[in-house]
């Protein structure tokens, strides 16, 4: 299939790139819900670049797109109005319910600008964020990132912080006070392995929020885009946050990245800036992504419940196609059980199965998976 065999690719990374990464697939290939690698293997990927291809690899939309856009202008800079930027800003002003956005390359960059924004506009310097959250691995938003093994070796990083246990409202409550900027939150944590915490906390931090000023920030970098069957997670409560951050989803694996605020909430000139965001072909990728998943997004939630369905007896957490399975030791022995067997899953931290397919899968991919995963985990946990 590909033009390099793995043990290629293996040869040159091993040689010539910094070794922040395990792995061992060359993925060459891409197609809905398949990829193959460089040796011919196919798979069914419910990793999906981690939550990014959430149109399914190389949707002929999203690739129209980009190569239309590249044939007119790939870049020009944000010193000039740029094509789609604004079409884009409306769209995820819509979809949010926020009142102005501002495009960043990655959700890294997008929680950087919501601190820059909620210190800016509160004229406020500490932060809380949540144990076990992950934001990013800016030198900012590695700073409200909890995992220590990650943060502390490159402390101090500038930002003064507090964290607090995800889901202990009574605790928040005792550490946000008039000085607070903001509150970071997933609403379902990703990376810690699609932790759902109660509707009661998500309202309790708004409450929270509201009595002393802080902004109530949501990192819907993973959540949002239509991954948990609504265009953000938070759409499942009833509680409307002051900043919203996206990327991942955006556009189906064209860098891009997002934060949308609330009025009385945005960057005055010269505060925030980048070279690439926001830029021509980010947001063509971006608004061809929109449209496919606004086709798509209603089936999303009936395609979780048949994941959960299948998966029943491993009490999964589902929301929409966002799935975890606590597994313990063993998961990466079931993820590569996994894809020998051809599918792609991936451990999140504490021993958690990740499920995060394309948006696009079919029933029958869905069941294949399950098959897969059920075969894997009776074959291992013997
Ligand atoms: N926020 C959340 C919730 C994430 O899951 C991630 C990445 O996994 C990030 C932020 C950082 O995004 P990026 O890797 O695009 O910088």
């Amino acid at each position: 299939m590909g033009m390099e065999k793995t043990s290629q690719f293996k040869a040159l990374d091993e040689r010539y790139y910094m070794p922040a990464f395990s792995r061992d697939i060359a993925i060459v290939k891409g197609e809905g819900s398949k990829v193959w690698d460089a040796d011919g293997r196919e798979y069914i990927d419910c990793v999906a670049g981690i939550a990014v291809c959430s149109t399914g690899h190389c949707h002929p939309a999203v690739v129209k797109a980009i190569c239309d856009q590249a044939h007119q202008l790939i870049h020009c800079s944000n010193l000039y109005y740029v094509p789609h930027q604004g079409e884009m800003a409306q769209k995820i002003v819509e979809i949010t319910g926020m009142h102005k956005t501002f495009f960043s390359n990655s959700g890294a960059e997008a929680t950087d600008a919501a601190l820059k924004l909620a210190r800016v506009r509160t004229g406020r310097k500490k932060f809380v964020a949540f144990t076990h959250g992950f934001h990013g691995r800016t030198v900012g938003s590695l700073a409200v990132t909890h995992k220590p093994s990650i943060r502390e070796p490159f402390e101090p990083l500038g930002i003064i912080k507090t964290f607090v246990e995800y889901g202990d409202v009574d605790a928040l409550r005792k550490v946000v006070d008039k000085e607070t900027a903001g509150v970071f939150v997933e609403p379902i944590q990703g990376e810690a392995g699609v932790i759902i915490p109660p509707d009661s906390f998500i309202e309790g931090i708004r409450e929270i929020c509201d009595e002393t000023g802080a902004l109530m920030i949501v990192d819907e970098v993973q959540t949002g885009m239509g991954r948990t069957g609504k265009w953000l997670a938070m759409q499942h409560t009833g509680v409307t946050p002051d900043v919203v951050t996206l990327a991942k989803g955006i556009a189906s694996g064209f860098p891009m990245g997002a934060i949308a605020a609330r009025e009385g909430l945005e960057f005055k000139k010269g505060e925030h800036g980048s070279t690439f965001a926001g830029g021509p072909l980010a947001c063509a990728a971006a608004l061809a992504t929109i449209g496919v998943i606004e086709k798509i997004l209603p089936d999303v939630s009936r395609k979780g419940a048949r994941f959960a369905d299948g998966l029943k007896k491993y009490n999964p957490r589902v929301r929409g196609l966002m799935i975890g399975i606590t597994i313990g030791d063993k998961c990466p022995e079931i993820q590569k059980k996994c894809a020998e067997q051809g599918v792609l899953i991936n451990c999140a931290a504490d021993g958690n199965l990740r499920l995060v397919p394309p948006l696009t899968i079919t029933d029958a991919e869905i069941d294949q998976v399950v098959r897969v995963i059920d075969g894997a985990i009776g074959q291992v946990m013997l």
